[in-house]
């Protein structure tokens, strides 16, 4: 059809970013750090509310971790996002927080786009209950049909959506319709291998330092056992980034995000338009913060954030670092590393 697959874009890297407000805030707040063994990778794609402004486009959210990537929330005009700023369209699973239009309508064409690029694995599309009939509109919207499986599924809040060593949580908003967001959780981490404890024991060096770690008992040289919680420490907690979509705030994010590593929260309003988020079910800068304090979070990044504030994001952080400082206003393209709490060892 002489149609330009858009498969020669994918993966290309977008412009360098420039650091732009907030964004040194999470780099010099936290001490640099080793990379973590694991990469979790936030970009924001799409940090607009209702509808895009020149510098915001609508919801959307893209998480790496190492090499498996989920959407959350896809507007329209996601797809050209992903591609500005190099996420990649390796995506395997897409979690729509609500049928508003700003939040699920890039489907139609994300989808197509794929179809073009020669994608064949099936992807899940996951929403909350009574959105599979809109997903499913939306999917298989005009005439193409697209070339791999698309599985829609509901899913209630209390749910938990499993892989082997991550998952992702599902939990209760509010928002006036049904919605509810999404926590990527991972698994807990093996506890810290003492190396040097290990040697002292007798343990050869090699395959049994690996079984020990992994909860075996190995033999030493001395032909004694030696035991795993002799060298291995507690399990460590893995990360957790808390994505709200729409929402007020309410107790039930504050359960969700508990102690998470980063929790990315509606935003849309100032605190003098407090009513108006009420109204329309939206948080204020100074509501979301309240809810990452007292959640205690390690970070809090605002997102879905209204027109009527374009020319002032620097106000919505003000107001929210007064409450809570490691805020940020999220903006298209920012990318946020999400580190170890303990900072960031590598793996052993
Ligand atoms: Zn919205
Ligand atoms: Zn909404």
């Amino acid at each position: 059809m002489g149609r330009d697959a858009a498969g020669g874009h994918r993966g290309a890297p977008g412009p360098p970013l420039a650091p732009g407000p907030g964004f040194r805030t999470f780099i010099g707040t936290f001490p640099p750090h080793r990379h973590p063994a694991v990469m979790i990778r936030v970009t924001f794609l799409g940090t607009a509310a209702a509808r895009p402004t020149v510098g915001r486009n609508v919801s959307g959210l893209s998480v790496q971790r190492e090499g498996e990537i989920v959407l959350f929330d896809c507007g329209e005009g996601t797809q050209r996002q992903m591609m500005r700023y190099g996420t990649g369209f390796a995506v395997g699973a897409i979690f729509i927080t609500h049928i508003h239009a700003d939040h699920f309508l890039g489907l139609t064409g994300l989808l197509r786009t794929m179809g073009l690029q020669g994608r064949t694995e099936p992807m899940v599309v996951y929403g909350p209950p009574g959105s599979a009939r809109a997903l499913g509109q939306a999917v298989h919207l005009g005439v193409e049909r697209v070339p791999f499986p698309v599985d829609i599924r509901e899913v209630e809040a209390g749910t938990r959506v499993g892989k082997g060593d991550w998952f992702i949580d599902v939990f209760p908003v509010q928002h006036g319709i049904r919605a509810v967001g999404y926590a990527l959780q991972e698994a807990d981490r093996l506890g810290r291998f003492d190396v040097e404890r290990a040697r002292a024991l007798g343990v050869p060096e090699g395959p049994a330092f690996g079984r020990l770690h992994r909860g075996e008992t190995v033999e030493a040289a001395d032909g004694r056992l030696v035991g795993p919680d002799q060298v291995v420490g507690p399990a460590r907690p893995g990360r957790r980034v808390v994505y709200t979509g729409d929402t007020r705030p309410t107790a039930s994010v504050v359960d969700a995000a508990r102690g998470a590593d980063l929790l990315i929260h509606d935003a849309t309003f100032l605190a003098e338009d407090a009513e108006r988020a009420r109204e329309t079910g939206h948080s204020t800068t100074v509501e979301a913060a309240e809810v990452a304090r007292e959640a205690g979070v390690r970070r809090l990044a605002l997102t879905h954030v209204s027109a009527r504030y374009a020319e002032v994001p620097h106000l919505l952080e003000g107001e929210a670092r007064a409450v809570f400082a490691e805020t940020v206003v999220a903006y298209d393209g920012l990318t946020v590393e999400v580190p170890y709490a303990e900072g960031g060892e590598e793996e052993s």
